[in-house]
């Protein structure tokens, strides 16, 4: 009975925001506009349209709260498309909101990346994975609207030659399965969307005031100059003399116009401030056809913050029901399709058999530049060295600190490979990475979770070593908290269990490398000098875990071991790293496809 008296409580209106995107539901701008309604707090009605100026009307006809479409890709440059509908209407632009672009290849179940022949995907997307689009033989790529009506298409046609570039997201929605992943042409691959709202907007979308902080915001402009010798310098003359930095610059030929080129210019700040007002009225005079798309806020992409994002998508709950006990929700990606992590300019896993070499502490600036150009120039692509060591006994060396990672970038620098250092405390993260190219968590701190919370949050790759006592489920969990909190890039390392033998500083247990493979995506290395700790029995165990499927080693070496301030009976000399690299030549790489 609606017998409601004054005294009443009356129930608060759910808040609901309706949003416009081009696509369907699985797109990026979807998961964008998901990931934003719920940051504050409040349920989401998504609209999906097929252009980007539908998108528009939606917003400006009421149908919709907010919309927002995309501007620029990080790898394919500016979406002048979104720039040139924003610039044509009036409307309130609320905040720009940067999303890693984690694509995937996905197919019907049952199909292969030998078999598919056809890709459909949106053209921003396709262009963002030339690369691996260009190692596929006789596949057409298919330009569609969004990458969720391309998921949502290759999984009603089940055909197995067909397959989609869409999130990790769509593929669960859609019932699909990876083929491939990391497939960008760069992993750090960004995009930046705009979300607005109408002016004078009512309804949720006038709850979204601006911000009153101007040091965070944005504005966007649109102009064209004439085709005259020294226009485009005096338009952007102007930003400078105000004060103002200019953060993105682009242009586009204007076929037929009179005033030839169309300039995309984001200045930092926000247009209700002195600055921009002068600025403005002094762009007017040297401008044709300004258009000011309007002030924004640009606090929504902190570094760490855009990797989480991608794992906000990967833990929405799949369409059939997980196990209840051991939620293996990122670290179990269909095995068959081996990640590639990237460090650097060093790619791990997926057909690539990489060695990491160094000694096992830095110990001095002459120690770690020899070891440097020893192991590079005999073939290995990285290098490593400990300057916080886990040392058993208070009283043994513990590392250089601070100093040793000035050594370790300065011996990275000189032969032009990416280091990987141990970080051991929370408080080293930040600075840690920083400084090297690959966190390396040891076999003490495997089960750390604070620490692996930690690396999980920054945007460096991990190499995370089997802790001593560790099963493989008890390392596939570790990484599992790094994955879940959004950093996707860990390389597992196998290094030597504690067992009843004695013969050997550890057992190295060379049979967890067919497991892993069998249970987890993610790339495999193998550490033989602490699997084994005696130098004689290195080389043999590289072959061998080269053999059993590895994706890479790390070795120590030192230029002369038994003077080694750590770890002097496992460390190779340069010779022995030179054979072991010789060796290593004549053992095939495992066929990742081969489970
Ligand atoms: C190391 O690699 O230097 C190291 C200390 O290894 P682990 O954590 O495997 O003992
Ligand atoms: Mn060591």
């Amino acid at each position: 009975m609606s017998n409601q008296t004054d005294t009443e409580p009356v129930p608060a209106p759910a808040l609901t925001l309706t949003a416009a995107f081009e696509g369907i539901e699985g797109s990026y701008s979807h998961a964008v506009l998901d990931a934003y309604a719920g940051r504050r707090g409040v349920s989401f009605a998504p609209l999906g349209c097929h252009t980007y100026r539908a998108v528009v009307h939606a917003v400006l006809s009421g149908r919709a709260d907010i919309g927002l479409l995309p501007v620029d890709n990080a790898i394919a440059g500016t979406i002048r498309e979104g720039y040139d509908v924003l610039a044509e209407y009036e409307l309130d632009p609320l905040a720009e909101i940067t999303w890693h672009m984690d694509h995937r290849l996905l197919g019907t179940p049952g199909s292969t990346l030998a078999g598919i022949r056809m890709i459909d995907s949106h053209p921003v997307v396709l262009a963002e994975c030339g690369r691996f689009l260009a190692t596929l033989r006789d596949v057409r790529a298919v330009p569609v609207t969004d990458t969720g009506i391309a998921a949502r298409d290759v999984a009603a046609a089940a055909d197995p030659a067909r397959a989609a570039i869409a999130s990790s997201d769509a593929g669960i929605r859609y019932g699909l399965i990876e083929l491939a992943n990391t497939i960008s042409d760069h992993p750090e691959n960004y995009s930046r969307f705009i979300l607005f709202r109408a002016p004078n907007a009512r309804g949720v979308a006038a709850d979204f005031e601006p911000a009153t902080d101007y040091g965070v915001r944005k504005t966007s402009l649109v102009f064209s100059v004439a085709d005259e010798p020294g226009a485009l310098g005096r338009c952007l003359s102007v930003f400078g003399a105000n004060g103002l930095n200019v953060s993105k610059l682009d242009s586009k030929t204007r076929l037929g116009a009179e005033h030839q080129f169309a300039f995309y210019v984001d200045v930092d700040g926000d247009i209700r401030e002195e600055r921009f007002a002068a600025a403005l009225q002094a762009l007017r005079g040297v401008t044709a056809n300004l258009h000011v798309i309007g002030s924004y806020d640009a606090t929504t992409a902190p570094p760490r913050q855009r990797i989480t994002t991608t794992v906000t998508l990967d833990l929405k709950p799949p369409a059939t029901p997980a196990p209840a006990k051991n939620s293996w929700k990122v670290t179990r990606r269909n095995p068959a399709t081996i990640a590639r992590v990237r460090v650097g300019n060093v790619i791990i896993g997926d057909g690539h058999f990489v060695v990491v070499g160094g000694p096992c502490s830095v110990e001095s600036r002459e120690q770690i530049l020899a070891t440097a150009e020893a192991v590079t120039s005999a073939g290995a692509v990285m290098l490593r060295g400990g300057i916080f060591k886990p040392r058993t006994s208070p009283y043994s060396f513990q590392g250089l600190g601070w100093e040793g990672m000035d050594l370790l970038a300065e011996a990275g620098r000189a032969v032009g490979v990416p280091i990987v250092s141990e970080v051991m405390t929370i408080d080293q993260v930040e600075r840690m990475s920083s400084a090297v190219d690959m966190l390396q968590i040891g076999a003490r701190n495997m089960q750390n979770f604070d620490l692996l919370k930690a690396v999980g949050k920054t945007d460096r790759p991990v190499l995370l070593k089997r802790g001593m006592a560790a099963s493989i489920d008890d390392l596939l969990s570790a990484a599992e908290y790094i994955l879940s909190e959004g950093n996707p890039n860990v390389v597992l390392c196998e290094r030597g269990i504690r067992t009843f033998e004695t013969a050997t500083r550890n057992t190295l247990d060379l049979s967890s490398i067919p497991v892993l493979r069998e249970r987890t995506h993610l790339p495999i290395m193998v550490d033989p000098s602490h699997g084994v700790g005696v130098r004689r029995w290195i080389v043999p165990l590289c072959r061998a875990a080269k053999a059993v499927g590895a994706h890479g080693l790390l070795v120590e070496v030192h230029p002369n071991p038994s003077e080694a301030l750590s770890d002097s009976e496992q460390a190779l000399t340069f010779s022995d790293f030179d054979r072991m690299m010789a060796e290593l030549a004549q053992v095939p790489i495992m066929n990742d496809r081969v489970g």
